[in-house]
């Protein structure tokens, strides 16, 4: 009825949530009558503007910068900003969305937002770079604060990234204002373990899950898509606790290492030289390249963890995936099946973490840098990464007894959808009709 059809993603997110929400509203008839479902669809402010800026040739560009302020019944609107060029207001929408379940189920007071611009980061340079993230802020600094609305990195926005639109936005504000932003460099307010938090959370959620099932990491074969911020770190625990990693991906191919993908090798590409994964097979000639991204899923593998981009696992995927034994999805990216896939892993009873619940534990962390900005002192790696590894194991929990209480044990996918939204729907009829 809002015109919304032209938002795929969007409605995705939205049906997929809508329908395994039904035990909860059945038993909730206050809801409907409070219309909550309808007010929780609808973002609380949406921002759109316009970001020029002068390229390395003087010549101008101009790309669209969005902020959608989803929700903030329970905290500050809080989610990330995504640099790509298939950014739109349906893409941003869909996450903002997520993200609002996603932040009530870390149990912390955060609201849900995203927000992003279709500016296409690759091939810029560090000036480039520099000048659209300063011309970026300075529109959407005045919508932001740290109790108001609290950005952090996402797809193409890192520690580089957050650290030039924080350093325009101190300039314009006057004032070092830590907690605005979240994912910023050690140096100037930043937490240790951020960086590491949402790929190692994936991995401490899907620990709690085989090991709800009588299983565990150790000797699984693992298949991870994507090579940015979250794969890489969940690449990195997986072998810690004893699985096999043997193939990651970027947005053009996918590597194959047998013997064990070497993380380091793979850091120093992305993070370091940020070139293709391809570049890999240069330092490990044993290992195999393939030019087709799309292929990864073909791999035989006992544990598949996407954490690449939305939309990367359709059925057919699905079903190959599961004639080649793999009984185990992990969702590091956001809305990484489609809705049809994921329901053929539930009808295939295949252990599936959904997004919401397995990578908020980067958010769970930005919340902790934002606590250690107000006292304005730093944890150590180690004591983030505790309450890291509690918080998730809390979110397993919530999740895997709103299935059973709800009559849908197993469904992690219902669970944290559940445990998400009553949260959220309880303060929203507690605060009124606003
Ligand atoms: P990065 O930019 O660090 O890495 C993204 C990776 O995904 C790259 O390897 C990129 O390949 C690949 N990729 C991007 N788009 C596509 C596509 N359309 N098809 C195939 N591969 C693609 O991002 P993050 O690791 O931070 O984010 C990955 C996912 O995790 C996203 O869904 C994000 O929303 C989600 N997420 C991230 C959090 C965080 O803390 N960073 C928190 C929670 C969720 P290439 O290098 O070729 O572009």
């Amino acid at each position: 009825k809002n015109n919304d059809s032209s938002q795929p993603e969007f409605i995705q997110a939205v049906e997929e949530v809508l329908l395994s929400l039904k035990p909860a509203l059945d038993r909730h008839p206050e809801y409907e009558e409070n219309k909550i479902l309808e007010r929780l669809i609808e973002p609380e402010r949406q921002i759109i503007f316009r970001v020029p800026w002068l390229d390395d040739n003087g010549q101008i560009q101009v790309n669209r910068g969005f902020r959608v302020q989803f929700n903030s019944a329970i905290g500050p609107y809080k989610g990330g900003l995504r640099f790509h060029p298939s950014v739109n207001l349906g893409i941003i929408k869909f996450l903002g969305f997520e993200q609002i379940l996603k932040n009530s189920l870390t149990g912390l007071s955060i609201g849900g937002g995203k927000g992003g611009s279709n500016f296409d980061p690759k091939g810029k340079s560090e000036k480039e770079i520099m000048k659209f993230c300063q011309s970026f802020i300075t529109e959407l600094y005045r919508h932001l604060g740290q109790s108001v609305d609290v950005p952090a990195g996402d797809i193409g926005v890192g520690a580089r990234e957050i650290g030039y639109l924080f350093g325009q936005y101190k300039r314009i504000k006057n004032e070092f204002e830590a907690g605005v932003l979240t994912g910023k460099g050690l140096k100037y307010g930043g937490s240790l373990a951020r960086k590491e938090a949402t790929g190692f959370g994936l991995i401490y959620f899907v620990r709690e899950m085989l090991k709800a099932n009588n299983d565990s990491f150790e000797n699984k074969t693992v298949i991870i898509s994507g090579s940015g911020n979250v794969a890489i770190y969940a690449c990195m625990k997986a072998q810690e606790y004893g699985a096999n990693v043997v193939a990651m991906s970027d947005s053009k191919g996918y590597i194959f290492d047998p013997d064990g993908i070497k993380i380091d090798t793979v850091q120093q590409i992305k993070e370091v030289e940020r070139k293709r994964i391809s570049e890999y097979v240069k330092y490990h000639p044993e290992a195999e390249y393939v030019d087709n991204q799309r292929k990864l899923w073909d791999l035989k593998c006992d544990i598949a963890l996407p954490c690449a981009a939305q939309n990367d696992i359709h059925l057919e995927n699905a079903e190959k995936l599961v004639e080649n034994g793999c009984f185990v999805i992990g969702e590091g990216a956001n809305m990484p099946c489609t809705n049809e896939a994921m329901s053929y892993f539930l009808e295939k009873n295949i252990l599936l973490a959904p997004a919401k619940a397995a990578n908020a534990g980067g958010v769970a962390t930005s919340a902790l840098e934002m606590a250690q900005n107000s006292m304005r002192l730093s944890w150590t790696f180690e004591e983030v990464n505790k309450k890291l590894d509690e918080i998730m194991v809390n979110i397993f929990k919530e999740v895997s007894e709103a299935a059973e209480e709800y009559g849908v044990p197993g469904n992690y996918v219902a669970g944290a959808n559940i445990a998400g939204f009553i949260k959220v729907a309880e303060a929203m009829m507690s605060l009124g009709i606003v």
